[in-house]
Formats: C-alpha cells, structure tokens, sequence
C-alpha cells in the first residue's frame, strides 16, 4: 500500500468516521485508518445512552444536535426514544438532582420534575423508596455493538476507502504532508486527524506533541433476558447509574464505574468490587431486577483531559494536523461534533465552537 490522500484519518471509532464523512462531502479524499475493526474501541463497547440528562451542561447544545442525528440514524443503530427518569432515593441525592437538572433544563434540555406517583404510572417495577425524579421525554439510547456496521456501511456508501487491521505506527510530518507508516504500509497525505480515542496520546507523541489525555476504564453489564422490568432508560442522581432494557428483554447496566488496565494493554478487566455496588444500585432502583441473572460484564477505555472538556481543532505546532476526541458522552455526541471538525478542516464557520486542544490545563484539577 503507496497511496495519497488529501486527508488520513487515524481511528475509525464514531469521531473518526463522522468526521471522513463530513470531509468527503466536501470533495476531500479521505483514507480512515484502523488499528482493530471500525468501532471497536469505545465506540463499539459503551452503553449506548442517550440521555440529555447526564450530559454537561456546556455540552447540552451538542448533545440536543447528537439526538437529532441518532434519531434520523433509527433502527439500523437500535435507536429507541424511550424517555428516561433520574432517581433520588433521599434528602441529599434530591437536593444534588435539582441543582443539576435545573442547570441541564435551563442549557436546553427538556427536563421536568416527577412525583413518585407519577413515576410509578410509568414505571411500576421501579423501587417505591424513589422520594423524586426527573423526566426527559428526548432520552432514549442506541445500540452500540451496531456502530461499527453502521459506519462501514456509510463509508462504503460515500466511496471513502478504509483499512481496517492498519494501526499507525509512526508519523512523519514534511513540507509537503504527512507519511504515515502502517503494517499494510506506507500512506502520504497532505493533512491528517487524529481520532484515536485512548490512544491519541502515544499519536500526537509521533509528531512530537504531548496531549494530557488519560483513560477511564468504565464497566457495563447485561442481563439475561428478563420480562419487561423497565420501559425507559433509568438513571441516578449521582450519575453512578444507567439502565435500560432492550427489545429481546436483556437489561444493559452502566453508570460509568471503574474496572483497571490500560489501553496500551488491551480491554482492561472488570473490577468485583465496582461491579458488585453498580449491580447492588440497578436492583435497588428495580427490586425485580434480583431474579435476573447477570450473563456478561465488559470494560472499554474512555478518553478524557483535566478539564473533561474535547479536544477538537488544531493539533497545536503541526500545520496540517488535527486531533478529536475526549468528548464526555461522546457516543451521544460524536456524530454531530464529527460534522463540526468536518466543517473546521474544509475552512468552513462550524456553527457551534469547537474546542481548542491548546487551552491551558495548568491548575485544572485532574
Ligand atoms: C464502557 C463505556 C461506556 C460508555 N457509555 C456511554 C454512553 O452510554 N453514552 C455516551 O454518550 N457515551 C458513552 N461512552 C463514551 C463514548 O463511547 C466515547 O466518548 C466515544 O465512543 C469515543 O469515540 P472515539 O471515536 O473518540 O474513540 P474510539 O471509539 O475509542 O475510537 C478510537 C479508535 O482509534 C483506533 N486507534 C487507536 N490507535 C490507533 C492507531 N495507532 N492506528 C490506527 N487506529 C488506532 C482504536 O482502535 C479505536 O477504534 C462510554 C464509553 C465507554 C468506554
């Protein structure tokens, strides 16, 4: 493989690939690069909610747009619209749901508070120690294991050629562009982005740029199938829990808790001692919940900085380069931030900000 492109994209997870979508509907020629198979990373093994309600809130407009986009996507991604609830069990978890949710309404969201009898209407096999909860009728989520063949189908579609089993090993960047070297490989390219999720630290450091870029390690757990427990997509105050159930009765249980490992060492491993509460929070909310048996619990590596913010614009000191990617909620957000970082590198106004990768992060806590 010799080959000249206009623009590589290395990593073809959600960021990636949104965004060589983007480029090719601006007349660019695009090559995605792909270490494993398209999402696979984080964008293959995350929860798939899309919940308005555990976004931030200077991230709300983004996410509103994301929905939008996962809406149209429908059921070749599993896109349900269920609507969900955030739960609050005490004084202390009510008081934290309505500063947060307050804040969330006024960016934009949806949101309005419920009783626990009205709840209960929707929702009777939720657990009757709920003292309120919020509602967002726009939640819902989206299956993420479907990512990867949505995608492809959609490069495929739009003629933008990709190499899936390519991992990048080294960059050299000239007067005339950039080579990058791969395993099936040689690539020239006058411009690149690099999405690489998890591993956009070790390649900004081949252009010998340093991104504070560190890895969580969330876990999430399915069920069997079960009979219908829950009809929309189930939260709690503190953000330690997301739940729904999926069309063939299997309930899909998040929250972002933490397993360990590194990216550089593969998928990373559940932890017992996060799993357990994340389940032990799930049955409380949903007491039926305990007669199901749980079949699977997996992690995947969630890319953020200090400040929990993108990173999405110029890679800082390298003309021509660019990086996306540490996008909090990024499944829910990754398709529309994908246009915007399209739009920036075509030298078009995206109509929201992006996120300068060269901000300062000194005294942000880590
Ligand atoms: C377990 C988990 C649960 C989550 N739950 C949710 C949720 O419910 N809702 C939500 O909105 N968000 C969720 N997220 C966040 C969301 O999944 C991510 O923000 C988003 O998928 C990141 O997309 P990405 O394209 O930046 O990264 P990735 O999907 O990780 O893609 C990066 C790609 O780069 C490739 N790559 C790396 N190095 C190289 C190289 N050298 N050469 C070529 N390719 C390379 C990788 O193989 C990978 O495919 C969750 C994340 C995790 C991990």
């Amino acid at each position: 493989m010799s080959e000249s492109y206009d623009i590589t994209v290395v990593g073809g997870g959600i960021m990636g690939c949104a965004t060589a979508l983007r480029l090719a509907e601006g007349n660019m020629r695009v090559l995605v690069l792909e270490k494993s198979d398209l999402c696979q990373g984080a964008s293959g093994v995350n929860a798939g909610t899309l919940s308005l309600q555990i976004k931030r809130v200077r991230l709300m407009e983004y996410a509103l747009r994301g929905h939008r986009i996962w809406a149209s996507m429908g059921d070749a991604v599993g896109f349900r619209k269920t609507g969900g609830f955030t739960l609050a069990f005490n004084d202390r978890e009510a008081q934290l749901l309505k500063e947060r949710q307050t804040l969330k309404r006024q960016a934009g969201a949806p949101i309005e508070f419920v009783t626990p009898k009205k709840l209960l209407q929707r929702e009777p096999e939720i657990s009757s120690k709920v003292t309120i909860a919020s509602y967002c009728a726009e939640d819902g989520y989206a299956n993420s294991s479907l990512t990867g063949q949505y995608y492809r189908a959609c490069l495929k579609a739009a003629g933008i050629p990709y190499r899936e089993r390519a991992p990048v090993s080294a960059i050299a960047h000239g007067s005339d562009g950039f080579v990058l070297t791969t395993s099936l490989g040689q690539v020239r390219a006058k411009r690149i982005l690099l999405a690489a999720g998890a591993w956009l630290g070790p390649l900004a450091a081949m252009l010998g740029v340093n991104l504070p870029v560190r890895a969580r390690v969330n876990t999430v757990s399915v069920t069997e199938p079960t009979p219908p427990v829950i009809g929309s997509v189930i939260g709690h105050a503190t953000g330690l829990l997301t739940m729904k159930q999926k069309p063939n009765g299997t309930v899909l249980i998040g929250g972002g808790w933490q397993g360990y490992g590194t990216p550089d060492a593969g998928r990373g491993c559940v932890s017992g001692k996060t799993m357990v509460p994340n389940i032990a929070l799930a049955r409380y909310a949903v007491p039926a919940l305990a007669k199901a048996r749980l079949t699977r619990s997996w992690t995947g590596f969630e890319a953020n900085v200090p400040d929990f913010y993108p990173l999405a614009g110029d890679l800082p000191g390298v003309y021509g380069a660019y990086v996306l990617g540490c996008v909090r909620g990024g499944f829910t957000i990754g398709p529309y931030i994908g246009k915007l970082m399209g739009d920036h590198i075509l030298g078009q106004e995206p109509e929201l900000p992006l996120f300068d990768p060269d901000r300062s992060f000194e005294g942000v806590p880590g």
